[in-house]
């Protein structure tokens, strides 16, 4: 290296800052990777505690796999994961995460206290990070699963702190992916917890029962069942009826194989399948699930994970339109409403 060369590698805490940009926005984007983290490790019960919706305090309990002590020092190296070995993985992903950047990104933007046991371990592990840097790690008594709690968000990054909304805009961002997560995982039981405040206790169930949990009971003689299989994809889920369908679109959910995406090709295959049976301007509500070969999806667009594309996008408009076509017109002839619970 002569004197005059002037590039270098980043320091990791930099080029993890920097990634973090990209996978924190705010605490609804850390909610939403360490609720999906708890999935990943098999939790049948996941608790969020908010403080200031999510700004001081953002803390997730699940009662999941737990981490020995070198995986929970690990986990928060970037590029560090247990889903992928090769590249091949790639095309047969089936967990929330995958990339390995989740807890770099979160720890090097936040004050980080971690507890973590497997069910095997007669002791967890308690680790203490700040922007990327261990403080501590020591042998703790703690039950099985993993207890992570984020504080003060972007407390190094007065710019990304100063970017965030009030707490009541947060706080909107947050009960979406909240809602997201929660519809997408009807067997998991949650809940969610602000300012000591119980905002959601939802037990596991039937993904009409989650609806319902969520919504509200008025939705449950609004819905539709719907279904539809080939052997490329199947589609099933609900979608509420015509005369239900709402002046907003929040309601609106498509999950491939149980991750939420945005897709609005697809929302226009299930607008169209309604067929001017809706108001203009109104959104029918609908939470549909899309179960296909991960070979034929590429997940891998963006680092929130919510676009995604299909190899024979087509065919997925058709079925997708078949099978809301098919819900609503049985709706239509015989009012009667297959409920799967
Ligand atoms: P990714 O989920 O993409 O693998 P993350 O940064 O979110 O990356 O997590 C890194 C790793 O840490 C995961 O692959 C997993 O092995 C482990 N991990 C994270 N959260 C949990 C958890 N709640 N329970 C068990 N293991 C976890
Ligand atoms: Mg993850």
């Amino acid at each position: 290296m002569s004197s005059s060369d002037i590039i270098q590698l980043l320091p990791d805490s930099i080029a993890n800052q920097i990634a973090a940009g990209e996978v924190v926005q705010r605490p609804a984007s850390a909610i939403k990777e360490l609720m999906e983290n708890a999935i990943d490790a098999k939790a049948t019960s996941i608790q969020v505690i908010l403080r200031e919706a999510g700004r001081t305090l953002i803390q997730v309990i699940d009662n999941g796999s737990g981490m020995s002590e070198t995986d929970a020092r690990m986990s928060f190296e970037r590029h560090a994961t247990s889903k992928i070995r090769q590249s091949e993985d790639l095309f047969r992903i089936r967990s929330m995460g995958f990339r390995g950047e989740a807890l770099a990104s979160i720890s090097a933007v936040a004050q980080i206290e971690m507890r973590t046991r497997r069910e095997t371990d007669e002791l967890g592990t308690l680790i203490r990070i700040e922007g990327s840097d261990i403080k501590s790690q020591e042998p703790v008594a703690c039950i099985k699963g993993t207890s992570i709690s984020v504080k003060n968000l972007f407390f190094n990054v007065p710019a990304r702190r100063n970017f965030l909304k009030s707490n009541s805009v947060e706080m909107r961002h947050v009960l979406d992916e909240f809602q997201r997560v929660a519809l997408s995982h009807p067997e998991v039981a949650m809940t969610l917890h602000h300012n000591d405040t119980e905002v959601f206790n939802l037990q596991s169930g039937k993904l009409v029962r989650r609806i319902v949990d969520i919504y509200g009971k008025s939705y449950r003689e609004q819905l539709a069942f719907c279904q539809e299989d080939t052997s490329y994809i199947s589609v099933r889920g609900y979608v509420g009826k015509p005369e239900f369908a709402k002046k907003t679109r929040g309601e609106q959910f498509f999950f491939v194989n149980d991750r939420y995406i945005k897709h609005n090709y697809l929302n226009h295959a299930v607008v169209s399948a309604f067929d001017g049976t809706i108001a203009e301007g109104s959104h029918p509500f609908y939470v549909l699930f899309l179960e296909i070969d991960p070979s034929h999806i590429d997940i891998n667009i963006h680092p929130t994970k919510t676009e995604i594309k299909f190899d024979d996008e087509r065919s997925v408009y058709a079925i997708v339109m078949a099978a809301v076509k098919k819900a609503v017109g049985v709706y239509n002839l015989s009012q009667s409403i297959d409920f799967d619970d």
